[in-house]
């Protein structure tokens, strides 16, 4: 049977996958790392979630970690008056995910969004916190209409195990996604992780997907962005899509950023193409531990 998350719908002009619960979401999202740092920049930096608002990049994924809140304030101020718009996507910290510090961080993070209810709340990193204890925390607060679905983050093959095994974490209500560091230069979970969420329709949602920059300006890409009429960042954006059952998160600081990375959803990667990435950014071609940003 074809996963559930093939790329047969759209959310608004973009294609969607299927949550495990049904929910369909654009493949293509917006991240928020080092959003709302710098007054400086605050205006373009709303201005351009927005832009991705109109364009139907109705993902965002935020953290409390990120600028210690600044950034969920920051997402909190774009989408006032437009929260029915967007799947609203936030994390708890390691240190933060037990029983009782999981509600409250979430009471946090709900504040600074300036909304009622989550639509997806990932354990941002595996700490020391027993998993058990942090997932009951998120199926309670699943069960009080604060998040309406859970995830985890930065999670391995082996954690997933564990998790799986976990009252309640597997189907309609479990796990939704593992969002984990997937890239050109990244591709340790082509060995295992990937075609083992694939197998159980869990989406990964790629993070880093142009490796914070530092991927543009490499020949490859240049070559075949030329071809293509795009910038280097759609063709790297491409590249992480055209896995069936990922979601890639950009983060853009302005407008212009924003549209160049919505041209990726035009571009159909060819053979060559995919040969010519392979050759410049080979796959470790044996399962390696999960890294991490
Ligand atoms: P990224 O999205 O790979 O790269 C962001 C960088 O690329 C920024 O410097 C941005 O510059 C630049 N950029 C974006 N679009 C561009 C374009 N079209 N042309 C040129 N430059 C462009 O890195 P990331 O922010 O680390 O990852 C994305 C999101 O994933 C984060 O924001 C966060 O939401 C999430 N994340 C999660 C974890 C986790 O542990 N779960 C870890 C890392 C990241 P401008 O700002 O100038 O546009």
């Amino acid at each position: 049977m074809a996963p559930a998350y093939r790329l047969s719908g759209m959310v608004g002009d973009v294609p969607s996958l299927a949550l495990p619960n049904g929910t369909r979401v654009p493949v293509l999202g917006q991240g928020t790392w080092y959003l709302g740092d710098s007054d400086a920049t605050r205006a373009d930096e709303i201005k351009a979630l927005r832009t991705g608002l109109d364009a139907g990049l109705t993902l965002i994924d935020t953290a409390e970690m990120y600028g210690d809140g600044r950034a969920e304030l920051l997402v909190g101020e774009a989408i006032a008056g437009r929260r029915d718009e967007v799947f609203l996507v936030s994390k708890v910290l390691p240190w933060n995910a037990t029983r009782s510090g999981t509600a409250e961080a979430l009471e946090g993070s709900l504040r600074r969004l300036g909304t009622d209810r989550l639509d997806l709340y990932l354990y941002h990193w595996r700490g020391s916190a027993p998993l058990a204890e942090t997932v009951e925390a998120l199926q309670r607060l699943q069960e009080q209409g604060k998040i309406r679905a859970w995830g985890v983050s930065n999670l391995g093959s082996s954690d997933m195990d564990e998790l799986a095994a976990l009252p309640g974490a597997s189907g309609p209500a479990g796990v939704q996604t593992d969002q984990v560091l997937y890239n050109l230069t990244r591709r340790g979970i082509e060995g295992d992780l990937l075609p083992r969420l694939r197998s159980e329709s869990i989406p990964v949602m790629a993070y880093s997907p142009i490796e914070q920059a530092r991927l543009l300006g490499h020949p490859a890409l240049g070559n075949i962005a030329r071809r293509h009429g795009v910038g280097e960042a759609a063709v790297a954006l491409a590249w992480v899509l055209r896995e069936p059952g990922v979601i890639a998160i950009p983060k853009a600081g302005s407008s212009q950023h924003v549209h160049a990375n919505l041209a990726a959803l035009k571009v159909t990667l060819d053979a060559d193409d995919l040969a010519a990435l392979d050759d410049a950014f080979p796959t470790p071609g044996k399962p390696v531990p999960l890294e991490m940003l």
